[in-house]
């Protein structure tokens, strides 16, 4: 049985897509999410809708939050701001109501899923680094979890310490646990720019972190003609 798992979508259809297509090519059967559906890019409501057709697990991002509170936007970056209060404006109350009510952790089979760290789940604190995974395994009671939010994928695997795996493939061994970040399908800030998930094979006990190429030069015509920050369309040509 195999999961796709991924996250950090941020309304972008074309990305969306395309891991999804990928996920069905490679025998994916479930599909898991980890947040952060809206904001930064121009269809909100069509990737929600993709979503909630999929049925299938998903946990709360930030940018879920924001949009979906009445909250003033405030200390945000100028480009979130912007974003949100556009995404704020796209979305009914339906939709509002349902971005509202995910949670920020779940448990399925053998792996939890948060979007941010298992440490605070509502704190949106960074994992990008192996202490700040550490912090979050001394939360993690599943062999397993899997988290988005930086944009960028990671491998965190601890034993007697916590150490980052330079690999983008992972043979899950017991005894061990694994701290996975699934990077972004929407707006990766890698540098790479192509849309990242995982494929979490329970059987063969394999996680494999993939790259999809999708067709970005009509994600940033969409984001041009919506009025959003040009900077946001530039930045997925690069990745970051
Ligand atoms: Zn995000």
């Amino acid at each position: 049985m195999k999961f796709a798992i991924f996250g950090d979508i941020h309304a972008n259809l074309e990305a969306l897509n395309a891991v999804l297509e990928d996920a069905n090519n490679h025998g994916c059967s479930h599909f898991v999410c980890m947040g952060d559906i809206v904001g930064y890019n121009a269809n909100p409501q069509e990737c929600l809708a993709t979503i909630r057709g999929l049925d299938c697990p998903v946990v709360k991002g930030n940018h879920d939050e924001v949009v979906s509170s009445d909250t003033e936007l405030i200390g945000l970056n100028p480009l979130a701001e912007k974003s949100m209060s556009w995404t704020r404006d796209k979305l009914n109350e339906e939709d509002k109501r349902y971005l509202m009510n995910l949670k920020l952790v779940r448990q399925v089979r053998d792996f939890t899923i948060v979007h941010a760290t298992l440490d605070s789940p509502g704190g949106w604190g960074y994992v990008t680094s192996k202490f700040h995974a550490l912090e979050s395994f001394g939360y993690q009671y599943t062999p397993l979890c899997f988290i988005g939010h930086t944009h960028v994928p990671a491998f965190y695997v601890k034993t007697s310490t916590v150490e980052e795996l330079p690999e983008r493939v992972l043979d899950v061994e017991n005894g061990k646990k694994y701290l996975i970040n699934v990077g972004s399908v929407g707006q990766p800030r890698d540098g790479d720019p192509r849309a990242s998930y995982c494929i979490y094979d329970i059987g063969g006990q394999r996680i494999v972190n993939r790259r999809v190429e999708y067709d970005i030069k009509s994600a940033q015509d969409k984001i041009i003609s919506a009025g959003l920050p040009d900077k946001l369309a530039e930045r997925l040509s690069c990745g970051n």
